[in-house]
């Protein structure tokens, strides 16, 4: 049979709208105007009266994770980073990172003149492998990052024994997973710090923006100083007119800052974020039963995780399958007959065009210092293979009903059907 796929200009499987993302909330532009008009368009201006955004942000996603404390910020890259160094992390230390991840897990370590040393990930989870991460710990070592990737949550248990082994702060990197959870709690609070990106992609987004909690309040301080140029919010009452920013100098630090205008969006959409999260989950226990019937392999999530949050639907194609076709080319089969982006995975991190700290003067202090971050000289088998053998697509697909997830399932079945085709 000749063209039976779209990819071959065959019919495609599915014409369907696929649900878009990211979606406002009902309240948001009412929320955006109360901002536009009181004055204060970030806390870096002075006071007007009335509790900031940014505040409230701070106190009802502290909240929502369980933590004491949250250190909202511009992006996640910049929390990342401030966690750090909120730890104590500095120049020609040694972070422990996840080989397969986006690039900001390697860049924001070096954004601290520090070295990312990266580690594989486990085969199933996708998440660092605690053998690897143990095996890569030496007397340079000064944290452990993590990240509870795509729909994962990492073996938080291994971890944080690791972690607490060799005396050594784990930051978990939460990026992808805004309301999962581990042993009936929140990620995000397990590590020493947890960090958040709530740039447009993500589960829980305002655009751009980021967020700190921790239980621990000299990392929060340290955190609060370092995204505010040294300044820190005033815990005495502040009269209007006056900055709620207290200028500290204890710490220096830059400009990391969450407008008024992104806490206002971020606070509209966590009330949106549960329901979201357990409609994705329905989906997509849904299309792993269908793929796991034809032979495909579903991420898994450490034994712990008592809440998935899917921020990418990731599944392993067959050998069989892979022996035939290339997984890119079968992932662009499968858009072609979704019409939604299905994808690889990120790149490994050491065989990644967008992390090359030798493109950038800043790192070049000494020569000691670009031998010792070439991503080359690590060796991550296990992210090579799922690199290899993975396809995924965005969350907001799980948002669509469970007709439309059906599609999904016969796509799949279609373009397996007719891999030859695919390999052509
Ligand atoms: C998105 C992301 C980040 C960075 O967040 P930004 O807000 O884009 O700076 C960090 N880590 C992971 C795993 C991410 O996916």
């Amino acid at each position: 049979m000749r063209n039976s796929l779209a990819i071959s200009g065959g019919p495609r499987l599915s014409d369907r709208e696929w649900p878009r993302w990211p979606q406002p909330g009902e309240r948001a532009l009412k929320s955006l105007e109360d901002v536009l008009m009181s004055g204060r368009w970030t806390i870096s201006c002075a006071y007007q009266g009335r509790q900031s955004y940014e505040r409230q942000f701070a106190a009802a996603f502290a909240d929502y994770c369980r933590s004491a404390m949250c250190v909202p910020m511009a992006t996640g890259t910049a929390s990342l980073a401030i966690a750090l160094e909120a730890c104590g992390v500095g120049a020609g230390d040694e972070v422990i990172v996840p080989g397969l991840s986006w690039v900001a897990s390697a860049s924001a370590v070096l954004g601290i003149n520090a070295v990312p040393v990266l580690v594989d990930i486990d085969p199933d989870t996708y998440c660092l492998n605690p053998a690897a991460v143990e095996a890569a710990i030496t007397e340079r070592t000064q944290a452990i990052t993590v990240v509870h990737a795509y729909s994962a949550v990492a073996d938080l248990d291994s971890l944080l024994d690791i972690a607490q082994r060799h005396g050594l702060p784990l930051i978990e990197d939460c990026a992808h997973a805004h309301g999962a959870s581990y042993g009936n709690w929140p990620v995000g609070a397990f590590g020493t710090a947890g960090v958040f990106s709530m740039q447009g992609s993500k589960l829980l987004t305002c655009g751009e923006g980021g967020a700190l909690v921790t239980d621990d309040a000299d990392i929060a301080m340290r955190a609060e100083h370092l995204r505010a140029d040294g300044r820190v919010v005033r815990r005495d009452p502040v009269d209007v007119g006056e900055m709620e920013l207290e200028e500290t100098g204890q710490l220096m630090g830059s400009n990391a800052c969450l407008s008024e205008f992104h806490a206002a969006v971020l606070l509209d959409q966590l009330a949106l974020l549960d329901g979201q999260n357990a409609r994705r989950v329905r989906a997509a226990d849904h299309l792993s039963d269908r793929l796991g019937e034809i032979g495909m392999t579903v991420q898994e999530t450490s034994p712990g995780t008592t809440d998935r949050s899917y921020y990418r639907y990731m599944v392993r194609l067959p050998d069989e399958v892979l022996a035939v076709a290339p997984v890119d080319r079968i992932a662009r089969a499968l858009t072609a007959e979704l019409g939604f982006a299905v994808t690889q995975t990120h790149r490994p991190l050491n065989d990644n065009p967008l992390h090359r700290p030798a493109s950038r003067r800043r790192f070049a202090t000494d020569a000691r210092f670009l031998e010792r971050v070439a991503p080359s000289r690590f060796d991550l088998p296990v992210a090579k293979r799922i690199y290899g053998s993975v396809v995924s697509f965005g969350h907001e697909v799980l948002l669509a009903p469970l007709d439309a997830i059906d599609d999904i399932a016969r796509a799949f079945r279609k373009v397996m059907d007719n891999v030859r085709e695919v390999a052509r």
